[in-house]
């Protein structure tokens, strides 16, 4: 396993403050098309509807054609009342135990239940707040935006599961981000913030595991945006009605740090917030090493963390010039161009998109090794 760093691109400008959407007039939740709708019925924030739940109160409007990641799909289309009306009150639970954090877990988030359901002795806890995004701060944003919530939180959880060691893991880059912070955390003596050195990667448990030196057997492992979002179903039976995206990018007058309502419309947030210097732009999604190309009409749901504005290059594929630069990037040091010559498959691939974002030659490299793009 290697560790490299990226280079930042200088033409990217980083702004951590952050913005808040909460009144887009508009949400678009994705719905199964076949599921019967009725038009001006009233929604109240936090009701199960289509794909998702509702993030405002307000009545249906009717459906429209949207983007849920890369695929096209119908939404639901909320108008805004702006009243907040909801379908729960917000009450905090008094007494948590393993069982109930564990029901409570299995009726809002799969993911998290699996994590929870065989869970048995804990010797730590691991709490990952790092985007391995080089622009990109989510996870130490989310802590700093709920510190308390979490910090209180995550003390409930170390008594719960008898946890000898629990680390709240940032990158070393990051430490100002959250040097605010450090009284809050300093008043929590069971909680210990460790720096790692920025390096790509540490997004992925496989690779922070093996940089902390620690077992997979008896940790228990969570990212920052899991624990913000375990702490709300645990104590409240509630999900986060917003999401932080990051929106960036060489054509980007000014980057952003938004928390947006979800299923608020890309297109009316960048309307309201971010200026586009030329308009021969191209739109990428979460990644500028393995991420996917995207348009206005995306939904902005729990997958989206950022969006670059990007100068279209065209480029073209050519032969392999044998350089060497994906061999000496690749974390798991695939011989690639063997691979590329028998164009042959390899088990061992990541598809973390290293190897394709260095080759001179452009060449979709992790489509001979993964076989899909
Ligand atoms: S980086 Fe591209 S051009 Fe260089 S050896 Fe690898 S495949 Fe060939
Ligand atoms: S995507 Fe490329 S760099 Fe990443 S593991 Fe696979 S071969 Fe290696």
């Amino acid at each position: 396993m290697k560790y490299i760093t990226l280079e930042k691109n200088p033409n990217i400008k980083i702004n951590k403050k952050i913005e808040y959407f909460y009144n887009p007039d508009y949400i678009y939740i994705p719905f199964d098309n076949k599921a019967k709708i009725n038009v001006d019925s009233l929604v109240l924030k936090d009701m199960p509807l289509g794909e998702g739940i509702s993030s405002v109160s307000g009545k249906i409007l009717g459906i429209s054609d949207v983007y849920n990641k890369q695929n096209k799909t119908k939404a639901l289309v909320i108008a805004n009342d702006f009243r907040e009306k909801c379908a729960k009150i917000k009450k905090r639970k008094d007494n948590i135990d393993i069982l109930s954090l564990v029901k409570s877990v299995s009726l809002y988030d799969e993911k998290l239940f699996n994590i929870f359901k065989s869970l048995n002795k804990v010797e730590r806890i691991i709490i990952n707040a790092i985007d391995d995004e080089l622009y990109v701060a989510n996870n130490i944003i989310n802590f700093k935006e709920n510190i308390n919530d979490v910090l209180e939180f995550l003390d409930k959880l170390i008594f719960l599961y008898k946890a000898k060691e629990t680390l709240i893991v940032i990158k070393n880059t990051e430490s100002e981000l959250i040097e605010e912070c450090l009284d809050i955390i300093g008043s929590y003596p069971l909680i210990k913030l460790t720096l790692l050195e920025n390096v790509h990667l540490l997004s992925q448990k496989e690779f922070l595991l093996n940089k902390l030196k620690v077992s997979e057997n008896n940790t228990l492992y969570l990212t920052m945006n899991d624990l913000v979002k375990l702490e709300k179903i645990v104590n409240y039976n509630l999900l986060d009605s917003t999401k932080i995206i990051t929106i960036c990018g060489d054509l980007v007058q000014e980057s952003k740090v938004i928390i947006v309502k979800k299923y608020t419309l890309l297109k009316n947030i960048i309307t309201k917030y971010i200026t586009i210097k030329d308009n021969n732009y191209i739109l990428i999604c979460n990644s500028l090493i393995n991420g996917f190309r995207c348009n206005l009409d995306l939904v902005i749901t729990d997958d989206i963390n950022v969006i670059y504005i990007m100068k279209e290059k065209l480029v073209e594929e050519e032969a392999c010039i044998k350089c060497g630069k994906c061999l000496s990037i690749c974390p798991k040091n695939i011989d690639i161009v063997d691979h590329l010559e028998k164009n042959k498959k390899c088990k061992l691939c990541l598809k973390c998109g290293l190897c394709n974002y260095i080759c001179p030659s452009h060449i979709n490299l992790t489509k001979v090794l993964k076989g899909d793009d």
